[in-house]
């Protein structure tokens, strides 16, 4: 039997005017059962997906994902990004210890899909992330949480265990009056492809993908989590109480 009823998921609509929840059904998936729920973006017109495991209502430090589509990654399993192995870390962790996922669909960091294809053939002659964007005529990262921090009000979180390595995400969702009480690194193994994406992620964009790396905006910091091909359970703890 799926123990999610998808009536379990409370929610409180009128806490946003911006998004709205439009359906929510039982989503079992290869990582776990999870309730899937679909809402618009008001303002901007767009569709996103929130999925959820377990009791969330006025909850605390819920593991909590949000995650921006890429659709060269996540669905064709590039080997140019981490974002696939990112998003099934994460959903592996929410089936283990309940939370949710935000599935933004802000694809490319914000600049849309042909816009990232159009860098990732600027990549192909040689520039980096950061340099293609910029040759493009874009910011680095034109990434937005406001959505995503409605949705966590809708759902009556009171705080949160972020599953990320990027300070910026942390920081713009603090400004938005999410509370996070500790992040949860997500740590994939570079390949020959995505090494210099990762290192450049690292190094001109500030991501915290050293494991070594403790000092994470002042959060305790007691989990990490590590991607290998090998391994078949993918989540391990390390350090910790
Ligand atoms: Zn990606």
């Amino acid at each position: 039997m799926i123990p999610i009823n998808n009536r379990n998921i409370k929610f409180n609509q009128k806490l946003s005017k911006r998004v709205k929840i439009e359906a929510m059904a039982r989503l079992p998936s290869q990582f776990g059962n999870f309730t899937i729920i679909a809402i618009s973006d008001l303002v901007e017109k767009k569709e996103h997906a929130v999925l959820v495991k377990g009791n969330v209502w006025n909850e605390n430090d819920v593991p909590t994902r949000i995650h921006s589509e890429c659709l060269t990654g996540d669905a064709f399993g590039s080997l140019k990004c981490d974002c696939r192995e990112q998003l099934i870390l994460s959903l592996r962790y929410i089936e283990n210890h309940g939370g949710i996922l935000i599935y933004l669909r802000q694809e490319g960091r914000g600049i849309g899909f042909i816009n990232k294809i159009k860098a990732y053939s600027l990549q192909d002659e040689g520039l980096d992330t950061v340099e293609a964007n910029i040759a493009l005529g874009f910011k680095v990262d034109l990434r937005k949480y406001d959505v995503a921090a409605e949705v966590l009000k809708i759902l009556g979180v009171n705080s949160i265990q972020l599953l990320t390595n990027n300070p910026d995400k942390m920081k713009q969702l603090r400004k938005l009056g999410i509370k996070i009480t500790r992040r949860i690194p997500l740590i994939a193994e570079p390949n020959e492809f995505n090494y210099r994406y990762l290192l450049v992620k690292k190094q001109k964009s500030g991501h915290l993908i050293d494991e070594n790396i403790f000092a994470p905006l002042g959060i305790e910091q007691q989990e990490t989590i590590f991607w290998k091909d090998s391994d078949d359970k993918n989540t391990k703890n390390t350090g910790g109480k």
